[in-house]
């Protein structure tokens, strides 16, 4: 069975570490790899490496990290497909999806080639007589990863990049469920010039996580995950002295007003709520129809589509979505709709017992599109993160009905609103507590150059990621007052210096 390893200061590493998890196919259900997963010694090597390349990293010129950043970015572009293929095989997205997800990382790394542009600093002249002040921004040393399964490149690549053309040194712990994109990723930057050390990848499981979050060497955490965990690194980090910012769970609603395109809105709920089979933390997993009249209507433009779609390997060109990514995880997302039957949900399409029928795929961890009407607010299954193919319905009457459900739920990482209405989109994008809002667009993930992070329970820590919010995480502001001889005054003062 092939072993996936570290790779610390250039090369694979094995490390010291005894214990392995298997890494599964979800398409056809089998255990293809395993990987090592680190001890808190295994930690401090990368840390030890990471911290050795941080001053010689910090001060090559911006403008050379850059070069390396955009070379990286060109072997994406001529290898995304492989990419892409190592992605599907052990998280079971579909192909086209997968390519998605790199070119949306790739763009990260666009957006980092432009750093001496973003680390252009600020120079005040004459703030005294004689008197010039400057402000720049600096890397802080080594920065942590710390990423979940479901986008085991896009996520690392909000992260790394602009990490690394700041001038820190990085040291990624991916997801143990899908962890060989990490190693191809760290090859390719070797190969586009990266000297060893400043970028680091360690296998592991919450031992190496805890390690990282101990290390008095580490200086910033970045967080990608579930709530309960990101709340954890949050408090640890934080409590360690550490920079942090943890991106949490999810429950995105998409509010339906009457004047709606509705054949617009089932097309954008399909792909937004069965898309990734809903492993996305941008997944729309609870539509809210203003009015019944529009709820049952858009039902009937749904079920057809729901009960139409494609279900299979990421080896089939026509599957529109392919397995979930555990058979743990498979019998949670089942069990939320089991609940939500219990509780008084209606169950209008079943996508339980979902059997695949392509040969050697019987065993993979399928499940079918679901689509539950009449949720309300009280049930389990409207209350917590399903992370599955399963679109809840919320009637509500009124459009302040709808903006008030939204408000009621703890997470708010993202929403939408689709409308004709300029006025409704203005207020819904003015008012609504949450931190990324779509007008008729259902998974508004911004761009590399804007900021991605939620509100509420969808965030622990104050920067979102990439963009200039990601500079911003990365670096820490010196400010520098300048006097030179001749204006220097001869006595000395003992008061607050002011202008005067
Ligand atoms: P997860 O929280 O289980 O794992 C994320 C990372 O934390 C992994 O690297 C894992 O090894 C580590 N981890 C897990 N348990 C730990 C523990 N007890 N102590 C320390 N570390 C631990 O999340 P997941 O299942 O891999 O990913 C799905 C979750 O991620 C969903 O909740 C989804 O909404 C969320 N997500 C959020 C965003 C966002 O931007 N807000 C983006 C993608 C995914």
């Amino acid at each position: 069975m092939t072993k996936i390893t570290h790779f610390i200061n250039g090369k694979s590493e094995t490390g010291n570490s005894d214990r392995f998890q298997d890494v599964f196919n979800p398409a056809t259900g089998t255990a293809e790899k395993s990987v090592v997963l680190a001890t808190a010694s295994d930690v401090d090597t990368a840390v030890v490496a990471a911290k050795a390349a941080w001053p010689k990293w910090s001060k090559t010129p911006a403008l050379r990290r850059a070069r390396i950043l955009d070379r990286f970015k060109n072997i994406l572009w001529e290898r995304g497909d492989q990419l892409a293929e190592v992605i599907s095989l052990e998280h079971g997205k579909t192909h086209d999806d997968a390519l998605g997800e790199v070119t949306r990382g790739l763009e990260v790394v666009e957006f980092a080639t432009s750093a001496p542009s973003f680390l252009k600093g600020e120079f005040s002249e004459n703030v005294g007589t004689g008197v010039d002040s400057y402000m720049i921004r600096q890397s802080l040393g080594v920065c942590v990863g710390i990423t979940p399964f479901n986008f085991p490149v896009m996520v690392p690549m909000w992260m790394f990049p602009v990490a690394l053309a700041t001038g820190n040194t990085f040291i990624l712990k991916p997801s143990e469920r899908d962890p060989s994109a990490s190693i191809l990723v760290a090859e390719w930057m070797t190969e586009a010039g990266l000297p060893d050390g400043v970028f680091n990848v360690v296998q592991g499981d919450r031992v190496a996580v805890d390690a990282l979050l101990h290390h008095q060497d580490v200086k910033a955490v970045s967080f990608v995950g579930s709530t309960p965990i990101a709340k954890y690194i949050h408090q640890t980090g934080t409590a360690n002295g550490k920079r942090v910012q943890a991106l949490g769970g999810a429950k995105n609603h998409m509010v339906i007003m009457p004047d709606a395109d509705l054949d617009m809105v089932a097309n954008a709920l399909m792909g937004a709520a069965f898309g990734s089979a809903g492993e996305r933390c941008m997944a729309i997993s609870v539509a809210v129809p203003v009015g019944d009249a529009v709820a049952d209507a858009l039902i009937e433009k749904l079920v057809p589509q729901i009960a139409a779609l494609k279900i299979g390997p990421s080896v089939d060109p026509s599957s529109d979505m392919g397995p979930l990514i555990t058979a743990q995880h498979l019998a949670k997302v089942e069990g939320y709709i089991d609940s939500g039957e219990r509780d008084g949900a209606k169950i209008v399409v079943d996508g339980r017992n979902f059997k695949q029928k392509k040969q050697g795929y019987e065993n993979g961890y399928y499940t079918g599109g679901t689509l539950m009407d009449r949720v309300t607010e009280d049930m389990q299954c409207y209350r917590e993160e399903i992370f599955g193919p399963v679109l809840s319905i919320v009637r509500k009457n009124s459009y302040q009905e709808a903006v008030d459900l939204i408000h009621s739920h703890e997470y708010a990482n993202g929403t939408a609103v689709f409308t004709r209405d300029g006025d409704v989109a203005r207020n819904f994008s003015q008012d609504i507590e949450v931190g990324m809002v779509g007008i008729n667009v259902p998974i508004p993930v911004p761009m590399a150059f804007h900021s991605f992070g939620g509100w509420k329970a969808s965030i622990f820590g104050d920067h979102h990621m990439h963009g200039m919010e990601g500079v911003r995480f990365y670096t820490r502001i010196k400010t520098t007052t300048t006097r030179w001889p001749s204006g220097m005054r001869s006595n000395p003062e003992f008061a607050m210096p002011t202008l005067g």
